[in-house]
C-alpha cells in the first residue's frame, strides 16, 4: 500500500455512521461504513484487498508519483483531436425585434447578412468540413429568424453540395416569430433543437423582453413552444435568473411544467455578466433550491451533473468549431466577440486562420484555486471566456451544491 495515495479528487461527504466518497475523475461512488470509514482515515492497508483493488481500479487510491493533473489535461487534449463533426454558429443578423436589458449585442452596430455573404458562408463551411460525415449549425443572433431567407440559402447550398453528409440545424431563438411558414421552413433546415430563454413569468418576461411590437410577449412564446413540440421539434427552454427575482423563477419553473411537463428540457442560467472580470456569486441556498426543484421535475439528472468533461468547452474548444458573424468575420465564441483580439479567427472570404488563437481556446486555463479544486475534473478551469476574462462565471456551476448532490445520489443509487 505504501506506493499509493489518496486522490486529489476524491470528495468526502460523512453521513451518519459511513462516508460516502465519490471521485470527480472516475465519477464513480463508495460508500464505507464505519469501520471501513475508520480504516480508511487512519490506516487503509486494513482495508479488505477487494476493496483496496476496486478503490485502485477506480482512482481513489492512485500511484504515489503520479501527477493527475497532467494525466487529466493529457486526455482533455486527446478529446480536443477526436472532433466527430464541424459546427459553425451563424449569425443571420444581429438585430431582433426584442430589446432585453441583458443582451451582450445591444451595443454591436446592427448588421444583416447579405445574399454575397450566405453564398460565401456556404462554401466556407463546405471546404472547413471536407473531413467530416456531419456538419452541425446553429443558427444564431440578435434573432436569427428576423433573416429566414438567409438560413434557407445556405441550407439549400450546402445540401447540393455535401450530398454525402448529415447536416443538422439548431436555432437559439426568443420564440416569437414562429408561424406555419417557418415551422415548414425548420423541417426543410433539419432543425434538430430549438432553445428559447423565458426570463421571468408573464410580466418578467416582458419587462425585460422589452418587445418592439405588443404582438409578442410571453403568452405568445408559450403557445409557439406548444406548437413547436406538437409539430415533433424538440426544445430546450432555458429560464435566466439573478438572486433578486428567485421567487419568480421558482414559479416560472411551476409554470412551465404545469403546462409543458417533460415534453420539453428545461436548465436554469444565472444572468452573468459580460465585459466584467467579477466572479459571479449566486448564494448555495438560492442555488440549493432551483436544484431541487428541477431534480424533482426531471428536468436535471443530478448524475450526468457530476459527469466528467472531456473538454474545456464543448463549442470552442474544438477546432472546427466557429461562430461567424453577419459579415463574414469568424470568432471561437459568440460571447467573446466583443474582444476580437482573443477571439477573431479570420474572415470566410479567404486567408489563413489564425490557429495561435484556436489553440488558445483549446488549452484549458486555470489558476491555483483550480490546481488544488476536486471538481477540477468536473469543470476543466470553467467557461474558456470567462477564463480570458470577458464575462463572470469563472466556476463550476454546482460546486456549492457537489455534497448535497453526492448524498442525493447516494440515496438514490446502490453504491458500492
Ligand atoms: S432576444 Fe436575444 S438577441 Fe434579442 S435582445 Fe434578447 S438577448 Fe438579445
Ligand atoms: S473553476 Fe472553480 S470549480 Fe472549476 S476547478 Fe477552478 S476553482 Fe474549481
Ligand atoms: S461562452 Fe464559454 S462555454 Fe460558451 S461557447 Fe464561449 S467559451 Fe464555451
Amino acid at each position: 500500500m505504501t506506493q499509493y495515495k489518496k486522490s486529489q479528487y476524491n470528495i468526502e461527504v460523512e453521513k451518519l455512521g459511513s462516508l460516502i466518497i465519490y471521485n470527480t475523475y472516475s465519477c464513480k461512488l463508495i460508500e464505507l461504513d464505519s469501520i471501513e470509514y475508520h480504516y480508511w482515515m487512519d490506516d487503509v492497508s486494513q482495508l479488505p484487498d477487494e476493496t483496496i483493488n476496486w478503490l485502485i481500479q477506480n482512482r481513489f487510491l492512485v500511484v504515489k508519483g503520479i501527477n493527475e493533473t497532467v494525466q487529466l489535461f493529457d486526455e482533455m487534449l486527446k478529446s480536443c483531436i477526436n472532433q466527430k463533426k464541424s459546427f459553425f454558429r451563424i449569425l443571420t443578423t444581429t438585430g431582433c425585434n426584442a430589446d432585453c436589458t441583458y443582451c451582450f449585442e445591444r451595443e454591436f452596430p446592427r448588421k444583416i447578412m447579405d445574399e454575397e455573404t450566405a453564398n460565401s458562408v456556404a462554401d466556407f463551411i463546405t471546404d472547413k468540413s471536407k473531413q467530416y460525415k456531419t456538419i452541425g449549425l446553429g443558427w444564431f443572433g440578435g434573432e436569427p429568424l428576423l433573416n429566414k431567407e438567409v438560413i434557407s440559402l445556405i441550407i439549400y447550398k450546402l445540401k447540393n453540395q455535401n450530398s454525402d453528409k448529415n447536416i443538422y440545424s439548431t436555432i437559439t431563438t426568443n420564440g416569437s416569430l414562429f408561424d406555419s411558414t417557418i415551422i415548414e421552413a425548420a423541417k426543410e433546415w433539419n432543425v434538430t433543437n430549438i432553445q428559447i430563454t423565458l426570463d421571468g413569468t408573464e410580466k418578467r418576461h416582458d419587462m425585460i423582453k422589452r418587445y418592439k411590437s405588443k404582438k409578442y410577449g410571453f403568452k405568445q412564446t408559450i403557445d409557439n413552444i406548444k406548437i413547436l413540440v406538437k409539430s415533433g421539434f424538440k426544445i430546450t427552454i432555458r429560464i435566466n435568473y439573478s438572486e433578486q427575482d428567485i421567487i419568480d423563477t421558482l414559479k416560472l419553473i411551476d409554470y412551465v411544467y404545469c403546462e409543458l411537463k417533460n415534453t420539453v428540457k428545461v436548465y436554469c442560467s444565472p444572468l452573468f455578466i459580460m465585459g466584467s472580470v467579477e466572479e459571479l456569486e449566486i448564494s448555495s441556498a438560492i442555488e440549493s433550491i432551483i436544484l431541487k426543484k428541477m431534480i424533482d421535475y426531471s428536468y436535471i439528472n443530478p448524475e450526468i451533473i457530476l459527469k466528467r468533461r472531456k473538454i474545456t468547452c464543448g463549442l470552442a474548444s474544438y477546432s472546427d468549431y466557429m461562430v461567424i458573424d453577419p459579415n463574414g468575420i469568424i470568432y471561437k465564441c459568440c460571447e467573446a466577440m466583443v474582444r476580437p483580439d482573443l477571439s477573431k479567427i479570420g474572415d470566410i472570404r479567404g486567408g489563413e486562420l489564425d490557429e495561435s488563437i484556436i489553440e488558445r481556446w483549446k488549452q484549458p486555463t486555470v489558476d491555483s484555486n483550480c490546481l488544488k479544486c476536486e471538481c477540477l475534473p468536473l469543470c476543466l478551469g470553467g467557461c474558456k471566456c470567462t477564463r480570458l476574462g470577458i464575462s463572470s462565471m469563472k466556476c463550476f456551476r454546482y460546486k456549492t451544491q457537489i455534497k448535497n448532490i453526492i448524498q442525493y445520489i447516494s440515496e438514490q443509487t446502490s453504491v458500492r
